[in-house]
């Protein structure tokens, strides 16, 4: 290492030392005709990893003013031979203005600076507008994935949906009531189901067109969601077939519910009709080991007596081996 030549002077390696890894002042000990000898992090920073082959350092930088300049300057006791701007690059990518001093330490040049404030102040502005667009993609971003999950809501929505009534449709009903058998085997919690079939639809087609059909539809459908319970699911199921699930319900309920209905379909005449319609009703109780297509044929079997036995009626599924005759109450 080369030391300064008067012990009492200021030492140039030693001042270098203090500064050997500080990032944002730049010291620099650099040999009179302009080599650099040795320098501190802040100017590997500054110049990144060009200076590490010391045959190339002073091929590679340029520094304003010039080291030989500078070298002539007459010493002036302890002031600095320069202060002011420094600028340091190389001719390829890095060029740095630099507010700073030069000494002359013994045989030696100690150039010392800050970076540049200015710049820094830019390199803030532009990271505040960094993070000013960063926060507004991320909302953006937000807003999409919001209306990505809308999208998907909906579109699961039309899937379990019947178009023309917006009651649940055969796909949502098989599910729905697969959920409700599991609950019966989890918490032994029973259901029930009704299926209703409007009487002689076809006839309202005949004579009032397909168009007041679709409207007897959703009148009917309106009725039914106005009559089941949250928990309870209605789901169009065919034409003029529906399907009520009631969930913790057992036959005896589901039976008077069913009955409600069918006064109500009675009662209320659909809209544009110089008639009244009806509906013959079918209605059973889960039992252990049903599956949705089980219940669902039951109580279409239910249903098929009601109509059989004059229509307009409620019938309760009795089993395979019992006698299906629609109780009297329900008639
Ligand atoms: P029943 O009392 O035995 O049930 O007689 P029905 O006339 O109600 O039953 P049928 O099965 O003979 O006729 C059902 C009719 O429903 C036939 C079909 O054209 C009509 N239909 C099916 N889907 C729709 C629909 O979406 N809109 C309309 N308007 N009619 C439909
Ligand atoms: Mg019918
Ligand atoms: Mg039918």
């Amino acid at each position: 290492m080369n030391r300064a030549a008067d012990p009492g002077e200021l030492d140039a390696d030693t001042l270098l030392d203090c500064c050997r890894y500080l990032s944002a002042v730049v010291v620099a000990v650099v040999r009179e005709d302009g080599r650099l000898l040795d320098c501190n992090t802040g100017f590997r920073r500054l110049l990144r990893a060009r200076i590490d082959a010391e045959s190339e350092m002073v091929a590679s930088f340029f520094f304003r003013p010039a080291f030989g300049t500078l070298a002539a300057e007459p010493p002036l006791g302890e002031q600095p031979i320069y202060r002011g701007m420094l600028i340091v690059g190389d001719n390829q990518v890095v060029c740095h203005s630099l507010l700073g001093v030069v000494h002359r330490l013994g045989d030696k040049l100690v150039l010392f600076a800050e970076f540049d404030i200015a710049e820094l102040e830019n390199l803030n502005q532009q990271v505040l507008q960094f993070n000013e667009q960063l926060i507004e993609m991320q909302r953006q971003l937000a807003r999409r994935e919001r209306r990505l999950r809308a999208s998907e809501e909906r579109l699961r929505q039309l899937s379990n949906t019947d178009p023309l009534t917006g009651l649940a449709n055969r796909r949502h009903l098989e599910q729905f009531m697969r959920m409700a058998a599991g609950r019966t085997d989890r918490l032994g919690e029973t259901f029930s189901i009704i299926m209703l079939d409007i009487d002689h639809f076809k006839r309202i087609n005949d004579v009032h067109g397909h168009d007041a059909g679709d409207v007897v539809l959703c009148h009917l459908a309106g009725l039914l969601g106005a009559t089941i319970r949250g928990i309870d699911l209605a789901a169009r199921v065919g034409g003029e077939e529906f399907v009520l699930v009631l969930p913790a319900t057992g036959l005896k309920v589901a039976l008077e519910c069913a009955e409600r209905l069918r006064e109500a379909v009675a009662r209320n005449r659909p809209p544009g009709l110089d008639g009244d319609i009806s509906a013959s009703f079918g209605v059973v109780q889960h039992r252990p080991g049903d599956g949705a297509a089980d219940l669902l044929k039951h109580a279409d079997e239910a249903m098929y007596i009601a109509k059989n036995s004059g229509r307009n009626r409620v019938v309760a599924y009795a089993g395979p081996s019992l006698d299906l005759a629609p109780p009297d109450e329900f008639r």
